[in-house]
């Protein structure tokens, strides 16, 4: 899934959840669930690190949106967020494809395991059409988005 998805989803792990340990682990966790659901990636296994400008804007997106959030809501204030919680969320929700990322491009062989078991989790091969970035392919990077994105803003 696109980053953004990701970002959103485990700022609110970290905006649902105290303890920061917990976050972690449930970040992890929520990351390999969502990979489950269809998706394009505007990467796939022939990208290249000129390619990576989109990750760029990805990263953009989704930190600029949790910025907007945090702005609207406050953070650390009684009716805040935890904005430890909210990093700790975000940093653990990336870290698989931060994994991928390192084993891809810096040949780092010993992550391989998690690699796969990443990839496993995919519902179509990479590199199929089903994988293409497009919206008919990513209506549940939108929907998760926006589903986070609503909880974040109105639930305190
Ligand atoms: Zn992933």
């Amino acid at each position: 899934m696109i980053l953004t998805t990701h970002i959103l989803s485990g700022a609110l792990v970290g905006a649902e959840i105290k303890n920061p340990f917990y976050v972690a682990v449930i970040s992890i966790i929520v990351h390999f669930l969502l990979d489950l659901f269809p998706h394009g990636d505007y990467l796939n296994k022939k990208s290249r690190l000129k390619d990576f400008w989109k990750v760029a804007i990805d990263l953009v997106i989704g930190f600029s949106l949790v910025a907007v959030i945090i702005f609207i809501r406050g953070g650390t204030s009684s009716n805040g967020l935890s904005i430890g919680n909210v990093a700790i969320g975000i940093i653990f929700s990336l870290l698989p494809d931060f994994t991928t990322f390192l084993y891809r491009y810096l040949n780092m062989e010993f992550l391989k395991p998690v690699k796969n078991f990443h990839e496993s989790l995919h519902c179509y091969e990479n590199g199929v059409p089903e994988r293409e970035f497009r919206l008919k392919n990513n209506l549940w990077d939108i929907l998760i988005s926006l589903i986070s994105l609503i909880i974040l803003i109105s639930l305190h």
